[in-house]
């Protein structure tokens, strides 16, 4: 089946997560979308069940009529409603898939039992083909979901019928037929289910490379935005503070000149290394660009931004190159305070860096 699917679908597409958090962020990434169609869907199919209704429907006695129209108006189409307005209330969401898979096995009893009423039972039958297709296609229903209700409604369909749909002919017809749209929307609900799956893990890469600085493997400037307006957030929610470092590699120019571009970026990469593992794991480094870098430090005061800063600059001023030997960084420290924008954190922190630049540079600036 893997492989059959495999050469329908143009990517590379799983059939499970590897891991857990992988498994709980693609449901996260999946909920809005499916929300949306499970709303629409139901509202839609409960819509339809109304049109129904009020159609002739001199094909069936008078009694079968009025059951039709007590079964459709008063169960499924509250039914449907209350689910559509649970997928609309996104607080009630974990409700929704339970209730959807549990909708078609009583719509189609419901629709078994009409269908058991009637000798002329040809012009409903329909409506049993298009639920077990409903379910697996269109209903928003996850896959796992959608297998078990069709299962257990395609059994509905075919045990009671099997004793009073006759000429036994017509019975073959309807196993037939239900075999047509368990096959095909089992087909298609297969393919939707790994298309989103792929589409997700794709997105997840596009987005990794979008953030993520090649040389280095840290965040690239892209993260800085985001980083910091969540900081700002929690920063005002809290009545927190966090703090804002540029670190800049002294006279780097030189090092590429002396010693070439190659080993200019292996520096690159230790020291981006080394003050990665140096920050806490809340913190964020990104690379700013060139041989720049942005540090923020959370839930952190003057006096521990300071010796922050210190140790980083002791940690790089420490390491050894084979071939530069020692290599040292300026950096030029704030805290965000109240008011700030992210520009106005970027200003005081670049104009503290030139400060460090202009005391002899290895050294650390921090600034109110
Ligand atoms: P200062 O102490 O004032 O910061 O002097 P500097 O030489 O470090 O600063 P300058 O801005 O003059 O030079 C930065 C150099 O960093 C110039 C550029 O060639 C180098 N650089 C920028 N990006 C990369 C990179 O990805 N790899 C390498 N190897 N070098 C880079
Ligand atoms: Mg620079
Ligand atoms: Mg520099």
């Amino acid at each position: 089946m893997q492989k059959l699917l495999q050469s329908i679908l143009p990517f590379e597409s799983p059939q499970n997560f590897e891991d857990e958090n992988t498994h709980l962020r693609y449901i996260d990434w999946d909920k809005p979308s499916r929300q949306i169609q499970i709303f629409a869907i139901t509202a839609l199919t409960a819509l339809l069940y109304v049109i129904f209704t009020f159609l002739d429907k001199s094909w069936a006695p008078v009694h079968v009529q009025l059951l039709m129209m007590k079964l459709h108006l008063f169960v499924i189409v509250p039914l449907l409603l209350t689910i559509s307005f649970l997928a609309y209330k996104k607080r009630f969401y974990d409700f929704v898939m339970p209730l959807l898979a549990i909708y078609p096995i009583i719509s189609i009893s419901c629709h078994a039992y009409i269908t058991t009423k009637l000798t002329n039972f040809g012009p409903l039958l329909i409506e049993g083909y298009l639920g077990v297709f409903w379910m697996f296609v269109i209903s928003g229903l996850t896959f796992r979901y959608a297998i078990i209700s069709a299962c257990i409604s395609s059994a509905i369909l075919l045990i009671p019928s099997y004793f009073f749909i006759r000429p036994f002919d017509i019975y073959v017809m309807h196993v037939f037929w239900i075999s047509c749209s368990f096959s095909f929307g089992f087909l298609g609900a297969l393919i939707f289910d790994r298309s989103r799956k792929a589409i997700f893990i794709s997105q997840q890469d596009l987005h990794h490379l979008a953030i993520t600085d090649p040389l280095t493997g840290i965040f690239n400037r892209n993260q800085l935005n985001k980083t910091v307006s969540q900081e700002i957030g929690r920063a005002h929610r809290y009545e927190k503070t966090f703090g804002f470092l540029m670190i800049d590699v002294d006279h780097f120019k030189r090092i590429n000149d002396n010693f070439g571009h190659d080993e200019g970026d292996n520096i690159l990469k230790s020291i981006a290394r080394l003050l990665s593992r140096s920050l806490r794991e809340n913190d964020t480094l990104i690379r700013w660009g060139g041989e720049e870098f942005v540090a923020i430090a959370v839930e952190i005061d003057e006096e521990n931004l300071t010796l922050l800063c210190e140790k980083l600059r002791q940690k790089v001023e420490g390491m050894h190159f084979d071939s530069v030997g020692q290599v040292t960084i300026s950096i030029g420290a704030t805290l965000f305070s109240n008011n700030d924008s992210q520009d106005e954190l970027l200003a005081r922190a670049d104009k503290a860096l030139y400060q460090a630049k202009a005391k002899g540079r290895n050294t650390s600036v921090y600034s109110k």
